[in-house]
């Protein structure tokens, strides 16, 4: 038996992992959380909102599934770094923000960190294991989102309702616009490095509009491994979830007889400025990926809520990069204050 504690169980991930912890008699969900909507009937113990490390300390669970949004997963991803309990990690907030303290959570801890992200599960699966000196790069493939092939001047007046149009994925509100300006795929560059320990400029983010491959790994001797699939994130929920068993899923296998062609291209940097940002933000280091987060968290909310335009996403980032210092973290309380810095930066616009 292997006992799940699920956070964010009411999130898009979270309705998910429900299923396939399910479909599975040897998963057992002994803890679920939400920030605000009722969990009570979803497991035996249970928590909204709050310190979610007080429910994990009750649950002593086996695997931390981290499926919240935001900022707000962090003590939850450090708590099972720290203990060696397996973490699951959807919450990618967490580990961009506080990569090297949650690198160091995790030595200290010694248990194993799980990618759910289905292109990190896709590097994850093709590496098995093997270090960065085999590897000559990674590269994450991006659908594009609702906006792909679109000008600067065609995105000034999009509405949220079109950012939340995504064309191969169904996801929670902040990753879906996320999608749609590409900060997801920064987001998901940092994450990789952190995750592969491999420098930013041996990792490549390509455009392939069906989002059938989901990462490939180029490896020295010339062979790169992709990992296909269709979009669907119950295969890398499960993947973390029954590692390394690889458990049965209800998603059907790629039919390639029915033709299947596969399209790759280099992202508009110049209309998509996000993905540009992050890559410079996970270069500089330090602080700068935590306010890299926590300006686009902010800026994407006042986004959703008609109180920024969505090219303004992109302009209140780089203010707030421009702005911080990016100085490194030496603790948590360091971490969090770098958070909140480029929060209060936006006070103003957003
Ligand atoms: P969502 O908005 O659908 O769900 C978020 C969940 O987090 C909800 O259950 C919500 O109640 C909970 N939550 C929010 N704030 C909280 C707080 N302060 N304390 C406790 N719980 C809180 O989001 P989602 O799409 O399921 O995404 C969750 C995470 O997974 C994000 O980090 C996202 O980037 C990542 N992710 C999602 C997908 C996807 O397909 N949805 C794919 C890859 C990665
Ligand atoms: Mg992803």
């Amino acid at each position: 038996m292997r006992k799940i504690a699920l956070l964010g169980a009411t999130g898009s991930i979270g309705r998910q992992a429900l299923e396939i912890v399910e479909a599975h008699p040897e998963l057992e969900l002994v803890a679920a959380a939400s920030g605000s909507q009722d969990v009570t009937r979803l497991a035996p113990l249970t928590q909204v909102g709050g310190d979610l490390t007080e429910l994990l300390d009750r649950a002593e669970p086996d695997i931390v599934l981290n499926a919240v949004v935001g900022f707000a997963g962090l003590p939850a991803t450090l708590w099972a770094l720290e203990r060696g309990v397996t973490l699951a990690l959807a919450n990618k907030e967490s580990l961009v923000a506080a990569g090297d303290l949650a690198l160091a959570a995790q030595r200290r801890g010694g248990g194993s960190l799980l990618p759910v992200d289905s292109e990190h599960s896709a590097l994850h699966q093709c590496l098995e294991g093997r270090g960065p000196e085999s590897v000559e790069s990674l590269v994450v493939t991006a659908s594009g989102g609702p906006f792909r092939g679109k000008t600067r001047a065609e995105l000034e007046d999009v509405t949220p309702a079109e950012a939340l149009a995504h064309p191969t994925w169904s996801m929670g509100p902040k990753i879906t616009v996320d999608s749609a300006t590409l900060a997801n795929k920064g987001l998901e560059l940092i994450e990789a490095h952190f995750l592969f320990g491999l420098p930013y400029d041996r990792i490549e983010v390509v455009i392939h509009p069906t989002s059938v491959v989901h990462g490939l790994v180029r490896f020295r001797d010339g062979a790169a491994l992709a990992h296909l699939g269709y979009p669907d994130m119950r295969v890398p929920i499960s993947y973390a979830l029954t590692y390394p068993e690889r458990a049965a899923t209800p998603v059907p296998s790629l039919d390639l007889a029915a033709g299947l062609t596969l399209e790759f291209s280099a992202p508009d940097l110049e209309t998509f400025p996000l993905l540009s940002l992050a890559r410079s933000a996970g270069e500089r280091g330090g602080t700068y990926p935590c306010a890299f987060n926590a300006a686009n968290e902010v800026a994407v909310a006042a986004f959703l809520d008609g109180r920024l335009p969505f090219l303004g996403i992109a302009d209140a980032v780089a203010d707030v990069l421009a702005a911080v210092d990016g100085a490194p973290a030496r603790d948590l309380d360091d971490l969090v204050e770098a958070d909140a810095q480029a929060r209060r930066l936006l006070e103003p616009v957003a």
